[in-house]
C-alpha cells in the first residue's frame, strides 16, 4: 500500500511537471495559455512517460492560471531549458511534410511560369515526364502556370503525329497546361529579332562550305564573310528568307568568338535553310531558325519566369543568355537538374527506330521501352510516376536506378484496386477422384466481402506445373478456398488426388487452381530489361508465358489492372486474345 502511494506520488510530480512545460511553451507561442490547447500535449506526452492519466482537467487549469500571471521575462526563464527541444521539433516537422529538393531558387508565389518544352520528333520518354511533372509540381507550389511550348522549327524531323502523342501523353500524366504554343507559328517574329542582331552587327550570313566551318572552329580563324557590312549582311539574310539559297547554302551565324573556351560560342547557327515542307507551316518557309535563337526569344516574350533544364544544355545556355541580353529581352531564370536514366533503358530516337524496323520490338509502346505510352500500356499509372519523379525532384545528382522504384510506387496505387484471380501457368491436369460437384465463392479481394466470383467446381482441375513438379504421391496440398487434397499418383498425363479432411497448416502448401469447366487459355508477355550497358539488345528481353485464367476473366474490362494471386500484377492488354502483361511483383 504505502509503496503505490510512492509510486502515485512520483507519478504525479512528473505529471504536474509536464502540465507546467505544456502550458509554458503554449504560452510562448500564442502569448497566452489556454487550457484546451494544453490538454493535447499533456496527454500525449503522458502517454510517451507511460504515466496514467486520471482526471486532469482541474490541474490544467489551475496551471494555466498560474502561467498566465507570469511577468514576461519570468515567463522566457520558464521556457529557456524547454527552447531547443521545441525548435528541433518544429526543425523536424517542416522537414517531414516538405518535399526533399521541391525548391527554386529565387522564386515566389504567384511568381513562376513554367514551360514543357518537347521537339515534336518522337514519342515522350521518363526524361521527359521528369522536367513536365517538375514544372507542373512547381506551377502547384508556387500558384503559378505551366505551358505546353511545341519546339518545332525542324522540318526534316518533325510530325504532327508527334504532336499528337505529346499531348496525349501531357494529358495522361494529369497536367493541365494553361496553353501550348508553336515555334513554328512565330517564324516571323524571331526573324526580326535576327535582323535586330544583324543591325547591331551581331550576325552574319556565312556560305562557307560545311566542312570548311567545322575545320575553323577547331583552328580558332573567323571565315571571310564575318567581316561583310551591315547592309551586305541585311541582303544576304532577305535572300534565305525569300528562298533564293538552295538548302546548305547559307547560314546565319552569331558574331561570337572563335576562340571561345565554349565550343558553343564560336559563331554558332542562328538560322539555316531547309527545304522539306513542315508539318505545320507547309512550305511558307524555307529559312529556319534553330533551337538555340527561337527558344530564348519565345520563352522570353511568353513571359517564361523559370527553366528547368538538364546539365546537357549548360554550354548552351551563355549562348540564350547572350542573345537575349543584346536583344533587349528578360531573361528566365535558370535552374539545373540531374538527369535521371532509368537502368537498361533506350531513348534514342534512331536506336528506337531501328529495333521497330527489325522487329526486335512490337512499337514504340512495346512495354520494354520507357515511353510513356509503353509505361502506360504495361500498367505503370500516372501518379506512380509523379511520386517517382518528386523523390528525385530537383537533386543535381545524376541517377541510373533500377525500374524497380517506379513499379514500388505503382504498386502502391494499383494494390488496393486489383481483384485477385487465379492463374496456372503451364497447366498440368489434377483429379480429384471423390469430389463430384461444390459451388466455391471466391474473394475478389481478400480484404473485402462484398464482391465474389462463383463457380461450379468438379473433379477435373489444373495446377501450374511450377506447383506440380513438388507434389508426389502422399503429399498433401491445400488448392486455396477449395479443399485439401492428398496426391494419389503422379504420371505423364497428370495427377490424381483425393480430398482428405485432415487439416494442414503449412502456408506455403497452398496452391492455386483452375477448374477444367470455368478457365480461358491466355498469354502473358513478361517485359525484362531490353539492353545491356553496351546498348546490345538481351536474348531473354521479353519472355511468353502461357497459362489458364479463371473465366471471370470475361467480365474484365481491357487494360484493367488485377492481380494474380502468387504471381504478380498484370494488365489486361488485349481482351480478344486475352494477353496479359506482367506488370511487377
Ligand atoms: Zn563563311
Amino acid at each position: 500500500m504505502g509503496k503505490t502511494s510512492t509510486k502515485q506520488k512520483i507519478a504525479a510530480t512528473e505529471l504536474n511537471a509536464i502540465i507546467r512545460k505544456c502550458a509554458i511553451i503554449n504560452a510562448m507561442q500564442y502569448g497566452k495559455a489556454v487550457s484546451s490547447a494544453v490538454m493535447g500535449p499533456v496527454v500525449q506526452m503522458a502517454k510517451e512517460n507511460n504515466l496514467p492519466i486520471t482526471d486532469i482537467k482541474k490541474d490544467v487549469d489551475l496551471m494555466v492560471k498560474n502561467i498566465n500571471k507570469m511577468t514576461k521575462t519570468d515567463l522566457e526563464g520558464a521556457y529557456a531549458p524547454f527552447k531547443t527541444e521545441v525548435e528541433q521539433k518544429k526543425l523536424k516537422k517542416a522537414k517531414e511534410t516538405a518535399l526533399p529538393n521541391m525548391i527554386l531558387e529565387g522564386v515566389t508565389k504567384g511568381n513562376f511560369i513554367g514551360r514543357i518544352p518537347p521537339e515534336p520528333s518522337g514519342y515522350l520518354h521518363v526524361g521527359h515526364a521528369k522536367q513536365a511533372i517538375l514544372n507542373a509540381e512547381f506551377a502547384k507550389i508556387y500558384a503559378g502556370q505551366v505551358n505546353l511550348f511545341i519546339d518545332d522549327t525542324n522540318p526534316d524531323k518533325e510530325k504532327q503525329e508527334y504532336v499528337d502523342s505529346i499531348i496525349r501523353d501531357i494529358k495522361w500524366l494529369g497536367i493541365n497546361y494553361t496553353k501550348i504554343y508553336y515555334a513554328s507559328d512565330n517564324v516571323e517574329v524571331v526573324y526580326a529579332y535576327a535582323r535586330k542582331l544583324i543591325e547591331k552587327g551581331k550576325a552574319y550570313v556565312c556560305m562557307c562550305e560545311q566542312a570548311e566551318i567545322k575545320e575553323r572552329r577547331v583552328s580558332g580563324a573567323d571565315c571571310k564573310h564575318k567581316g561583310q557590312s551591315i547592309s551586305e549582311n541585311n541582303v544576304l539574310f532577305e535572300d534565305m528568307v525569300n528562298k533564293k539559297f538552295k538548302e546548305g547554302k547559307a547560314i546565319l551565324r552569331y558574331k561570337g568568338d572563335m576562340n571561345s573556351q565554349n565550343a558553343v560560342m564560336r559563331d554558332p547557327v542562328l538560322v539555316r535553310i531547309i527545304e522539306a515542307p513542315h508539318y505545320r507551316q507547309g512550305n511558307k518557309y524555307r529559312a529556319w531558325p534553330l533551337y538555340d535563337l527561337s527558344t530564348p526569344i519565345l520563352d522570353s516574350l511568353n513571359g517564361v519566369t523559370d527553366i528547368i533544364r538538364s546539365k546537357e544544355f549548360a554550354m548552351r545556355e551563355e549562348l540564350g543568355q547572350t542573345l537575349l541580353n543584346e536583344l533587349g529581352l528578360r531573361v528566365p531564370r535558370m535552374h539545373q537538374e540531374a538527369r535521371l536514366n532509368i537502368r537498361g533503358n533506350v531513348t534514342q530516337k534512331r536506336v528506337i527506330t531501328k529495333l521497330v524496323t527489325d522487329k526486335v520490338i512490337d512499337g514504340w509502346d512495346d512495354p520494354r521501352l520507357m515511353t510513356l505510352m509503353a509505361l502506360k500500356r504495361r500498367g505503370v499509372r500516372p501518379n506512380a510516376i509523379w511520386a517517382f519523379v518528386l523523390k528525385f525532384g530537383m537533386s543535381r545528382n545524376d541517377g541510373t536506378v533500377g525500374l524497380e522504384m517506379l513499379m514500388a510506387e505503382n504498386k502502391k496505387i494499383i494494390e488496393p484496386m486489383a481483384k485477385h484471380l487465379f492463374f496456372v501457368k503451364d497447366p498440368r491436369p489434377l483429379e480429384i477422384v471423390n469430389l463430384t460437384q461444390k459451388i466455391v465463392k471466391l474473394k475478389l479481394n481478400p480484404n473485402s466481402d462484398k464482391d465474389h466470383r462463383e463457380y461450379t467446381v468438379g473433379s477435373k482441375l489444373y495446377i501450374s506445373e511450377d506447383d506440380a513438379v513438388k507434389l508426389k504421391v502422399g503429399s498433401i496440398v491445400r488448392l486455396k478456398d477449395l479443399v485439401d487434397v492428398k496426391i494419389l499418383n503422379v504420371s505423364e498425363q497428370g495427377l490424381v488426388g483425393e480430398t482428405i479432411d485432415q487439416e494442414i497448416d503449412k502456408k506455403d502448401n497452398i496452391i492455386q487452381w483452375v477448374s477444367s469447366e470455368n478457365m480461358q487459355k491466355c498469354k502473358m508477355l513478361v517485359p525484362n530489361t531490353l539492353v545491356n550497358n553496351k546498348g546490345e539488345v538481351l536474348p531473354n528481353s521479353l519472355t511468353i508465358w502461357v497459362g489458364f485464367v479463371e473465366s471471370y476473366v470475361n467480365n474484365l474490362k481491357e487494360h484493367e489492372i488485377i492481380q494474380f494471386e502468387r504471381v504478380g500484377y498484370v494488365i489486361l492488354d488485349k481482351k480478344d486474345s486475352l494477353q496479359f502483361i506482367f506488370i511487377s511483383k
